[in-house]
Order: C-alpha cells, then structure tokens, then sequence
C-alpha cells in the first residue's frame, strides 16, 4: 500500500475518492484545509461530516487551519469572478500548496484533491495549479479522473447512503448566489 495525502473539501466529495483509492492499493490521509469556506457555521458543518466519516472509515484525518483573512487577502481583486474564473484558479492553488507542503513535511510522495470530483471545476486550472504545488515542494501531484466511470453518480450516491449534509454552494461567500444549486 502507498500512502498518499488526499485534500478533501468536504465529505460529499471525499466519498467516492477513497473508495477508489483504496481499491487501486492506495492508503489515503485525508487532509482539511479550506479556509475558503464561510461562514464559520458551514465551515463547521461540513468539517463536522468529514471527522465523522473519517472515524467510521478508519481514515486518519490531518485538519489545518488558518485565520480567514489570509484566504481573503489571497483573492484580492478577484471577489466579483465568476465561479471557474479567477478567483477559483487562485482558490486551488492556495489550497493544494499547502497540501504539497503537508505531504513533503509527511513523508508522504504523492498527494492529489477531491476537487476533481466536481463538475462545477474547471478539471485542467486544478491540474495546472497541483503540478505548480507538486514542483514547488518536490512531490507528485496524482491528476486522478474521479468524475471517470461514474464516478459523480458514485458519489452521489454513497452521498445519499452516508446521509450526509450537501451543501448549496461551493464555499466562499462570493459563490453564495441566490438561485443556488446543489453542490458539489
Ligand atoms: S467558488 Fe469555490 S473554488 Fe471558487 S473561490 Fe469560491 S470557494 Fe474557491
């Protein structure tokens, strides 16, 4: 088995991703670090779901936070992008530098997100700024297809099986818009 650090957003999304890893011989630590999500209520919900899904699947789970502030000084000039513009490229590279820093700091070789999960995404900015981090910090980014057969359905429907709490919205609270969908 290969340990490989997983960035999970949320359960939803951290679902399908596990199961697959683990059937492909992977040992996945799921690390939290989304300073991007808001309010601290929502940010809590979902984490909330994640502990609990970690500790029934006997996942080891690494959480790291940060004041907000540094996310929102990040984004700076970016508030009024449309989701999969900008601010979301910029969104990613936050978040997956910091999981390439934790991997290399771990041990751990190769690293990859639940990010790709989403459709809402743009799949090639989240590839683009995991190789950035990957380079940066001397480790691999694994651009895995988790949307590949089936993978969004599969998703959705250990989602529904686990009952777990979906959210309307990605997470910022540029992204909170009136006619929300279900995310992810
Ligand atoms: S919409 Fe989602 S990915 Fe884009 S900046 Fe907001 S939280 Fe990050």
């Amino acid at each position: 088995m290969t340990k490989i650090l997983l960035h999970a957003c949320c359960a939803v999304c951290a679902g399908y991703p596990l199961d697959l890893l683990r059937e492909t011989n992977f040992e996945p630590i799921v690390y939290f670090f989304n300073p991007n999500i808001h309010p601290k209520e929502e940010y809590d919900r979902r984490l909330a779901e994640l502990v609990r899904y970690c500790k029934k699947q006997n996942i080891e789970l690494i959480i790291e936070e940060e004041p907000k502030e540094n996310w929102f000084e990040f984004v700076k000039g970016l508030e009024d992008e449309p989701e999969k513009g900008m601010r979301c490229h910029k969104c990613f590279e936050y978040r997956l530098m910091r999981t390439a820093k934790k991997a290399k700091e771990l041990g751990i070789e190769q690293f990859t997100t639940t990010l790709f999960v989403s459709p809402h995404k743009v799949r090639n900015d989240i590839i683009a700024e995991g190789q950035k981090a990957a380079n940066a910090y001397g480790v691999e980014f694994l651009d895995i297809d988790f949307r590949k057969k089936d993978g969004f359905l599969k998703t959705m429907k250990i989602a529904k099986a686990e009952n777990f709490y979906r959210q309307t919205y990605c997470g910022c609270v540029f992204s909170v818009r009136k006619e929300t969908v279900t995310m992810p």
